[in-house]
């Protein structure tokens, strides 16, 4: 019999993420670099493939955790990324990975082939100069819905784009990426992307001062709209269904710990 991993607040653990690497091409101003220095990180102090293998393995074998995301840093520098899902693809249900989608043109369908099942793309804005502003990098947004089209592709979906709201920088924006999602959905299939709003972790960082509150937003601006539908923010578990009890029509707000999931 298996036994059972429990946290410290008695709820059981049933997935693992792996920082691959605190390495990234990219430099957001928002970043807390999972505790890491900026500027870098140093792939000689990353985690192995090996013990990558065998702490899945123990855990699906022994724990019942049986799925797997993989983040960074940009998980997409490791070079091993592709060998490391393919070993421990016959311990999981479901192995997923947050990128900011600047390789994943050129990496998707290795990526599914070695047994990958679905991508998060972080893309906090359509618009070329905000990403470079936001990013602190240039020219780097047409790779990321190039490698968005990829990932669809190479069915690693849903694909969930975060985006990262930021008083006074994007907040504006929400309207135009739900119409990209839902353009983007008519033309690749339902459900092909989901939008995910995150809010801000509370910190003491330069750009703290534009944390933003996701669900107010939606439902300021929904009645602004005309109140075409947002849902009632809903509880753990709750989602577009909950939100159409509710008296939305169209969407559904998802609210879990400091992330708001919204679907279209
Ligand atoms: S893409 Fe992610 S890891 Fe890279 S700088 Fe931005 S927030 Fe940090």
């Amino acid at each position: 019999m298996k036994g059972r991993l429990i946290d410290a607040f008695g709820r059981e653990i049933t997935s693992l993420r792996f920082a691959l690497t605190s390495r990234c091409n990219l430099n957001c101003i928002y970043c807390h670099a999972e505790g890491e220095e900026r500027g870098g990180g140093d792939a000689a102090r990353e985690i192995s493939a090996d013990l990558v293998v065998k702490v899945a393995k123990v855990a699906s074998q022994r724990f019942s955790v049986r799925k797997v995301k993989f983040s960074g840093g940009e998980p997409l520098l490791r070079g091993d990324l592709a060998e490391i899902i393919q070993r421990i693809r016959a311990y999981e249900d479901e192995i997923s990975l947050t990128t900011n989608g600047t390789l994943l043109r050129e990496r998707a369908s290795e990526l599914a082939d070695a047994g990958l099942d679905r991508v998060n793309v972080s893309l906090d804005t359509l618009n070329p100069e905000k990403y470079d502003f936001i990013t602190r990098t240039k020219g780097n947004l047409s790779k990321v819905i190039d490698g968005i089209y990829a990932a669809v592709d190479a069915n690693l979906t849903p694909v969930k784009l975060n985006m990262v709201l930021l008083k006074g920088i994007n907040d504006g924006e929400i309207w135009e990426m739900m119409d990209f999602v839902r353009d983007f959905n008519g033309k690749n299939g339902k459900d092909a992307l989901i939008l995910q709003l995150i809010e801000l972790m509370p910190f003491f960082g330069i750009y703290s001062s534009h944390r933003s509150h996701a669900y107010e937003h939606l439902r300021t601006r929904t009645r602004s709209r005309g109140g075409e539908g947002v849902a009632e923010e809903g509880a753990e578990g709750e989602g577009k269904e909950a939100g159409e009890k509710r008296g939305g029509r169209g969407a559904g707000v998802k609210r879990r710990m400091s992330e708001l999931i919204f679907r279209k």
